[in-house]
């Protein structure tokens, strides 16, 4: 068996995660190798192209550039700059026919709630507090590469790396965003279910469920600056992909690792090609950007029972309905792209229990995209993985269920497409994520938030193997194109710290 040992360290999966371990190691002259899966690179922000026009495979919005956030930080240190245009109004909510725009400038936004939800005072008091447990939060975040601590000296740093001014926002880890909109009197039905379904979003789960140290952040990432990348989040893998090779890196798709041992010089990676072709590295860094769910299966002896035992607590995360929709460009040119639409109260997306959808549009003119006087729109919800596993012979017609919903949803609620002719349409379902990005059962969108958890519980981006590190979204910081660099920054951190 010819074993390639050309590698400093390997990389299991092209999501935005294992890129930005990968670039993060290559400015410092390690060789690293990604080995993806799937026949493009970026997972759950990529692209792809169908019947003319191109489509975002999974993430539409994308923040986290401004200063001391994960994309500054990445590109800062590599001198990578990701094509991009900055978008406002980051977004419009649509509740019962009215429209509220989610403003980025802070007061705009604090004018538009009392707008909609009234309660001014109260209001100012909720949203200053949001936004300034979210500024230390985006702080702090960066700061603590070591966290959740592992290690006494870890626990050390953290004392060293934090103010002790800062620590009054921890006891928001334990109220959950439902507890502090009690606390702040803006706790109407109409208020919880605009942020029940704005954390939904980010956190993947309610205001009863989400500590407000995390919600906070979530409910204000329109807030900061949001951008739009021309072409598709695939350029902004693609200009990654290229600072990694120019520094000697390479990037393998269509071909994925089967199985994983260690050993005293590190691991062994076996991989297969699309044409069954196999082949065999050798490392001593190995890092994973798959799900610890989906690493149980490569892995043997004590790797594997440590990462089901990371896996265990996590049957119920969620899975995407997902369509990529073609029309002509009916629509205003000052139209946000991106828009919640609430479905009206007790409604839900037929084979599932979502109370919304999420709709993000091409931009005006955007050729790279598609057709000339054409748009693209990427729609999602939330489903559940095990019920489209459990339909069988009933899962073609449930599928078509939910797409003649959601385009009947779209002509009565998202002002312009009632008047679009549809040039091209398909969904995706659970089962179609399982095959595109292979995470286990379809499950996308990292870990729910739950107030069960404490932050130490999560899983680390280094594990007791010694050289093998995690990142990506069923890792610490959890989802989120942000919180997946961050991950990949971590892990970079660690390898520095541990190795020399
Ligand atoms: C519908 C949807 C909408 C979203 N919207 C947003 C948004 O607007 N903004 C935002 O910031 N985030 C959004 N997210 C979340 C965000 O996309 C993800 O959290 C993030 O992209 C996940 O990145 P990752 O690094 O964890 O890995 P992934 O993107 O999951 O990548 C993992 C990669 O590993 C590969 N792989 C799997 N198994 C193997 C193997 N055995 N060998 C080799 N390769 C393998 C996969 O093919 C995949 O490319 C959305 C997610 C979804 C699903």
């Amino acid at each position: 068996m010819k074993i390639n040992k050309d590698y400093d360290a390997i990389i299991i999966g092209s999501g935005m995660g294992g890129m930005s371990a990968g670039a993060m190691l290559a400015k410092d002259g390690y060789k690293v190798l990604i080995l993806e899966k799937a026949h493009t690179l970026g997972g759950c922000s990529s692209s792809y192209y169908r019947k003319g026009h191109i489509f975002e495979s999974g993430a539409t919005t994308l923040i986290g550039f401004d200063d001391h956030q994960p994309l500054w930080k990445l590109e800062k240190e590599t001198g990578i700059e990701i094509p991009r245009e900055e978008i406002t109004p980051s977004m419009a909510v649509w509740i019962d026919g009215e429209m509220i725009t989610r403003y980025k400038n802070r007061e705009q936004w604090i004018q538009e709630c009392t707008r909609i939800f009234g309660n001014e005072s109260a209001q100012k008091a909720f949203w200053t507090e949001a936004f300034k447990v979210a500024d230390l939060v985006w702080k702090v975040s960066l700061n603590n590469p070591f966290f959740p601590p592992l290690k006494f000296s870890e626990w050390g740093q953290l004392a060293i790396n934090n103010s002790p001014w800062d620590i009054w926002v921890l006891k928001y880890a334990f109220k959950s965003v439902q507890t502090v909109m009690k606390k702040f009197g803006v706790d109407t039905p109409k208020f919880k279910r605009f942020v029940d379904e704005q954390l939904m979003i980010t956190a993947q789960a309610k205001s009863e469920e989400t500590p407000f140290l995390f919600g906070a952040a979530g409910i204000t990432y329109t807030n900061y600056s949001n951008y739009y990348v021309p072409g598709g989040l695939l350029e902004m893998i693609n200009s990654i992909r290229a600072f990694i090779q120019k520094n000697g890196g390479a990037l393998h798709t269509k071909e994925g690792v089967e199985k994983v041992m260690q050993n005293e010089n590190g691991f062994t990676v076996h991989t297969k090609n699309k044409r069954n072709e196999t082949f065999t590295y050798q490392a001593p860094l190995l890092i994973s950007n798959i799900p610890v769910w989906n690493m149980q299966d490569i892995t043997v002896g004590e790797m594997r029972e440590y990462f089901m035992s990371e896996a265990k607590d996590f049957d119920e995360a969620w899975g995407a309905i997902t369509l990529g929709i073609a029309t002509d460009d009916v629509y205003l040119a000052e139209f946000p792209l991106h828009h919640q639409v609430h479905l009206s109260e007790g409604e839900t997306v037929p084979h599932t229990n979502s109370d919304s959808i999420f709709i993000s549009m091409s931009k005006s003119g955007d050729t790279l995209r598609t057709k000339k006087h054409m748009r693209t729109l990427n729609v999602s919800t939330h489903a559940s993985p095990e019920y489209w596993y459990s339909l069988n012979e009933d899962y073609d017609t449930a599928k078509q269920q939910v797409q003649d919903f959601i385009v009947e949803t779209l002509r009565r609620k998202l002002p312009g497409f009632s008047r679009a002719q549809i040039d091209v349409i398909h969904t995706a379902t659970p089962v179609t994520w399982e095959n595109w990005v292979y995470r286990k059962k379809g499950r996308v969108g990292g870990i729910p938030q739950s107030m069960a958890r404490s932050l130490l519980k999560w899983t680390p981006n280094e594990t007791p193997f010694k050289g093998l590190y995690l990142c990506g979204d069923t890792t610490f910081p959890g989802q989120g194109i942000p919180g997946v660099t961050l991950s990949g920054i971590n892990v970079y951190s660690r390898i520095k710290k541990n190795h020399h």
